[in-house]
């Protein structure tokens, strides 16, 4: 029993789609419609009619945190697992920022997490496990897994090192500052945010206001010197293809230096493309197109030079610009 993909829930928590849930019998949790938060009483309420092994935490598109403390409360009450999946907020975890009852690892039976995105570490992951659970774990090498990556083993024992030191600390720190800095800029400029803000590393635009999809919003954003990915909101009424919403965070931004001020040029850029941005008008129709949007040359030239005038200031390698 999973977060909703619609929710910020991962493929891997149970769409149907995905061999997780061809493996197991999947149902979903879904955040509040109204709210777009967390609500533990429809997820114990669900967890009760439903009964399940595995209760599952964790999120790849969710702007708040979770209490992990009442997510195993809630496993306990109906005898399941509770799996905690913290691929996208490792660093938060490791960085210290999510501490108490935000901290899982004190909660979870088990944990698993990508070591690549805030752990800021090799492309991979990890399971940690209380250990009655080891034996069922070690299982995954033969069922799943393929063999070692030994050059891998070594990125991370190196990610781990630095997840260690105080710097990196200052870093995850950093990152929801960021975070917050750049939904602040966003809202300032009218645009919509999920859940009106966010307390970890990311954040949902949507879009539906703007009149287009997060597809569109995608696309003209690229063609401005800008990368991010569409994704639903909660309860999309556009679907998972074309999605109402954009993810963005200031994760790598962040590495690079950039602070508060860079969030709000940030923020202006984006809402420069996407408030000038429109979804073409489909001719034999006259519908607007889900796919198809246009922005003005003068507009995506403006925002590439001030994407490059930020980046010339925060180079990626300094010793191999050019
Ligand atoms: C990214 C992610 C994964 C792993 O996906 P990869 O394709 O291996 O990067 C698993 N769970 C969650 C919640 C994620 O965000």
């Amino acid at each position: 029993m999973g977060l909703s993909l619609h929710s910020g829930g991962h493929l891997t928590h149970g769409l149907r789609q995905n061999v997780s849930a061809k493996m197991m019998r999947a149902v979903t949790y879904s955040v509040d419609p109204k709210t777009h938060l967390l609500d533990y009483q429809a997820i114990r309420k669900m967890a009760h009619k439903e009964k399940p092994l595995i209760l599952l935490a964790g999120f790849s598109a969710y702007s708040r945190r979770i209490n992990f403390a009442k997510m195993r409360e809630i496993a306990d009450e109906v005898g399941a697992v509770l799996m905690v999946d913290m691929a996208h907020f490792a660093g938060l975890v490791a960085g210290k920022v999510f501490q108490g009852e935000e901290d899982p690892i004190p909660y979870a039976h088990v944990v698993t997490t990508t070591t690549h995105k805030t752990l800021r570490g090799p492309r991979g992951g990890m399971i940690l496990a209380q250990n009655e659970f080891a034996e069922s774990i070690n299982k995954g090498c033969p069922l799943i897994l393929g063999g070692p990556l030994p050059h891998v083993m070594a990125a991370k024992a190196v990610a781990f090192k630095e997840a260690l030191s105080p710097a990196f600390q200052t870093y995850a720190h950093k990152i929801v500052e960021n975070a917050r800095a750049l939904a602040e800029g966003l809202k300032k400029r009218h645009l919509t945010v999920v859940t009106g803000g966010t307390d970890n590393h990311l954040m949902i635009i949507d879009l539906s206001s703007l009149g287009m999809t997060g597809r569109i919003g995608e696309t003209a954003l690229r063609e401005s010197g800008i990368t991010a990915n569409r994704n639903m909101i909660p309860f999309d009424p556009q679907g998972a293809w074309n999605t109402s919403g954009i993810r963005i965070g200031p994760t790598a931004l962040t590495t690079l230096g950039m602070t508060g001020v860079e969030m709000d040029e940030i923020a202006a850029i984006i809402a420069l493309v996407l408030q000038n941005t429109k979804p073409v008008h489909l001719a034999e129709t006259g519908q607007p197109s889900k796919t198809r949007g246009e922005t003005p040359l003068k507009i995506k030239e403006e925002a590439k030079a001030r994407v490059a005038s930020l980046l010339h200031r925060f180079p990626l390698y300094a010793e191999i610009q050019v």
